[in-house]
């Protein structure tokens, strides 16, 4: 992975909060690093509030906003203090946590802040940077993952096991971090989920997760894990117009709502689609917890719409009672489709719902047979799963 900065496009862009928008841009052009609406990025700069008086401003990613395309009001200018300190408290609700982010904004028409907001304001540098890089997962999610990660970055990243998303994440770099970081420490590799990197300046942090994502990338060349092998597929996909349609159906009337299918005929999801192990390799789980939203945990193999739902049914009784409050059950409609047949079909409420499941699911292939390639593809557990596609903050627009 090569570095996309350049100097003179940079100069563009003016003051601190413009090398930001620059930097979150370059890492937004790379859809192995980020996709859709992932990974976060931040500034912090000394402002003088109303008073006259110096304070330290976090500007944080605003949900909402796509890397790519981010502009300076994308960023949600907090309080650093009030939030920093947030992550010594021994719980906070992810309600409790959005409230004293909104309550620390400075600004009304800011976005609401990234949900890591917290974690960007506990690490001590200028600018913070957190992708979900596709090689560094392929490595975290095989066996024996976090000794291959410290084998390919040593002392030079604190390693951060497994936590959910948010308050609990903060509060364990929080508490790990200090004790682990030194004058060396360019990042960190969390388990499972991506990487942060940090510099004080706009530059240095980006490098730095290129650097580390360049690392995760040589590695996998080295064990023979990089290329992917396509099995030629020669025949056209099925497009079996009145198999689809039905199929759009049956989806729709699990989903309680019609939905749109799109069906994807690209080499790799095809081939994907018509490997023997194709049910075992996709019902592990998602790449990153943060696709569940859009992918749901897993994808259906084959075209029995009533038996995913079903089975849908049950994880949600399984694990319904380890999260607090009363739960309204999601549509157990699938949005990803994998079938020898008609190849890799997606499912959206829209058409762009649709396109993103597919970009998502395109990454996960080859972070799937990456990670095969390394012995053996491992995701989160169900629970872990669950809790993300659960969690309070999500539940809290289904109620409203
Ligand atoms: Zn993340």
């Amino acid at each position: 992975m090569d570095s996309l900065w350049n100097d003179e496009d940079a100069a563009k862009f003016s003051g601190p909060l413009g090398e930001r928008v620059y930097s979150s841009r370059l890492l937004g052009r790379d859809p192995a690093l980020v996709l859709h609406g992932g990974g976060n990025t931040s500034v912090k700069i000394v402002e003088k509030n109303l008073f006259g008086e110096d304070e330290t401003v976090l500007y944080v990613k605003g949900s909402g906003w796509d890397l790519d395309s981010i502009e300076a009001e994308g960023f949600a200018p907090v309080r650093l203090e009030p939030v920093r300190r947030l992550a010594t408290l021994e719980h906070l609700t992810d309600l409790q946590m959005a409230d004293a982010l909104r309550m620390n904004t400075l600004r009304g028409s800011a976005p609401a802040p990234s949900v890591e907001a917290i974690l960007h304001a506990v690490l001590p540098y200028t600018y913070v940077d957190h992708t979900h890089a596709d090689a560094v997962i392929s490595i975290t999610n095989s066996p024996d993952g976090e000794r291959r990660i410290r084998e390919i970055y040593g002392d030079d990243v604190v390693v951060v096991p497994y936590v959910m998303p948010g308050f609990r994440l903060a509060r364990q770099v929080a508490l790990q971090f200090p004790q682990e970081a030194h004058e060396g420490t360019i990042g960190l590799i969390l388990m499972q989920h991506g990487v942060f990197s940090f510099g004080d300046t706009a530059r240095e942090s980006y490098e730095r997760m290129i650097a580390l994502v360049d690392r995760a990338e040589q590695y996998l060349k080295r064990q023979g894990a990089w290329e992917i092998v396509v099995d030629e597929v020669t025949d056209a996909p099925g497009r079996i117009g009145v198999t689809l349609a039905e199929l759009r159906q049956r989806v729709s009337r699990v989903a309680g709502a019609p939905v749109i299918l799109m069906q994807h005929d690209d080499p790799l999801s095809r081939a994907f689609a018509r490997r023997p192990d194709v049910a075992s390799l996709s019902q592990r789980g998602p790449a990153t917890p943060d696709h569940i939203i859009r992918t749901k945990q897993k994808p259906l193999v084959g075209r029995d719409v009533d038996a995913f739902a079903e089975d849908y049914r049950a994880y949600f009784e399984a694990h319904k009672d380890m999260v607090a409050g009363p739960l309204t059950m999601l549509d157990p409609a699938p949005r990803v489709i994998l079938d020898p047949e008609l190849g890799m079909v997606t499912v959206g409420r829209t058409a762009r719902d649709a396109r993103i499941g597919a970009d998502l699911y395109a990454h996960t292939i080859e972070i799937i047979l990456r990670a095969e390639a390394l012995g053996g593809w491992q995701a989160l557990p169900p629970r872990d799963l669950f809790e993300m596609e659960y969690w309070d903050l999500e539940q809290a627009k289904l109620r409203r």
